[in-house]
């Protein structure tokens, strides 16, 4: 019997490992790495600050200093500080120090990040691909300003009013929404025009994702005990919060005080409407969405395929096809669906219930799915990969929704296998 062979010693030295760990190029590796052999791990204990500061570098590039911002503010528990009782993003562009503890909440703010740039690509940029496309300049401006709008959610959103309110300053209810609202606006003032464009942008994507999450969520049980106001509690929950809601993981508002509402919509439809909307020319952002973070995207040179309209949205709003069928849901909402059937049809309210119920019980991209499948003789030649406006698409919704609904109730529809999946990243 031939006897195992012993595992060889780790074939570098202190310098040349200490070398290698600062090449990583992400703390996941980092810490697969390290993990990997107590002389590794050793090593690292020694020169712990200089690695996690490569490795931090290698992994955040020239956003490093707003996720460190981020995640040093985090722990210091500035919520509710003033501006300038924040550590600036400068602080960040020289020597600092990162605490493992500090590379784990990096490391989990990347992920998040990643997703939702995926998520953002998908949206804006192009519908074609769940993964990100944006070029490593967009990228860079999209995580920059992700950063900088979570620091702000963290500072003065939800989570730092419920700790203000059991601090010392608890009680008076609208001196402390004053308070907050002025610092709001103090921190936004602390940026650049530019820098506030990506933070409005970013802003606007939120807004449409918590949205978007609750349209989606729709049928769920957890839905009924949300309004439509909570897209705005969503939004100014932060990132992490409006990615889980997105994915269907709803969090426990802690805060549901009502008074609280005006503070966040204040936030979302009157400062970035009117004081960023001054800065670019007076145009209201959340109509014409400024392109601060992308170069270019892929329906820019798409037009729709059955007639010379021009979108009066942008066109990530108004033209859809297979890939993005599922977004179209915002548009062409559910609710709206039920005053495309003839006037009969819809009289009684148990037949329109029972339409509802149709609606609801497969998923929104399968009920674009058949529809096309059961079109009539002048609609055979429209594909479901050509792109459509909304008008086009209202026309051809409208103009079969009736034989859609005629199937369904006899069974027809009901049995047919369904063929869409989920076009969402899922991160
Ligand atoms: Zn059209």
């Amino acid at each position: 019997m031939v006897d195992s062979p012993s595992l060889p010693a780790f074939p570098l030295d202190s310098d040349l490992t200490d070398c290698l760990l600062t090449t990583l190029r992400d703390f996941e590796s980092l810490q697969a790495f390290i993990s990997s052999s107590k002389f590794i791990y050793s090593i690292f204990r020694c020169r712990q600050n200089s690695i996690l500061g490569a490795v931090a570098h290698s992994q955040f590039g020239l956003a490093l200093p707003q996720a460190m911002r981020l995640v040093k503010c985090l722990d210091r528990n500035h919520s509710s500080g003033l501006a300038h009782e924040l550590q600036c993003e400068a602080d960040f562009a020289q020597d600092f120090t990162i605490t493992p503890a500090q590379a784990r909440l990096l490391q989990n703010h990347a992920a998040i990040v990643r997703a939702l740039e995926d998520i953002y690509s998908w949206r804006e940029k192009d519908p074609r691909f769940k993964s990100s496309q944006l070029s490593a300049a967009e990228s860079l401006r999209f995580q920059k300003s992700v950063y900088r709008f979570w620091l702000l959610a963290a500072m003065y959103g939800p989570g730092a009013v419920v700790d203000e309110r059991l601090g010392d300053r608890g009680g008076n209810h609208l001196e402390l929404k004053d308070s907050i609202v002025t610092k709001q606006i103090t921190f936004l003032l602390s940026f650049g025009e530019v820098e506030l464009l990506g933070i409005d942008e970013v802003h606007g994507f939120f807004l449409d994702l918590a949205e978007w999450a609750l349209v989606k969520h729709t049928t769920s049980p957890t839905r009924a005990r949300f309004s439509d106001r909570n897209d705005i509690f969503l939004v100014w929950s932060g990132p992490a919060v409006i990615l889980d809601a997105f994915r269907g993981k709803w969090p426990s508002f802690r805060l549901v005080n009502s008074q609280w509402y005006g503070t966040w919509r204040a936030m979302t439809y009157a400062f970035f409407a009117s004081e960023i909307g001054s800065i670019t020319g007076g145009r209201v952002l959340s109509t014409i969405r400024q392109r601060f973070i992308l170069d270019d995207h892929f329906l820019e040179n798409v037009d729709c395929s059955r007639c010379e309209g021009l979108p009066s949205l942008s066109r990530a709003d108004s033209l859809w096809s297979l890939c993005n069928w599922e977004y179209m849901i915002l548009t062409i909402t559910p609710s709206r669906l039920g005053s495309f059937l003839s006037f009969e049809k819809r009289r009684p309210l148990e037949m329109l219930m029972s339409f509802t119920e149709a609606i609801e019980s497969i998923p929104y991209p399968q009920f674009i799915e058949e529809i096309f499948d059961v079109r009539s003789e002048g609609y055979k030649d429209w594909k479901k990969e050509d792109w459509l406006c909304t008008q086009c698409m209202t026309k051809m919704l409208s103009g079969n929704i009736q034989t859609w609904f005629d199937e369904r109730a006899t069974g027809a529809g009901a049995s047919r296998d369904p063929s869409v999946s989920h076009v969402v990243p899922s991160g």
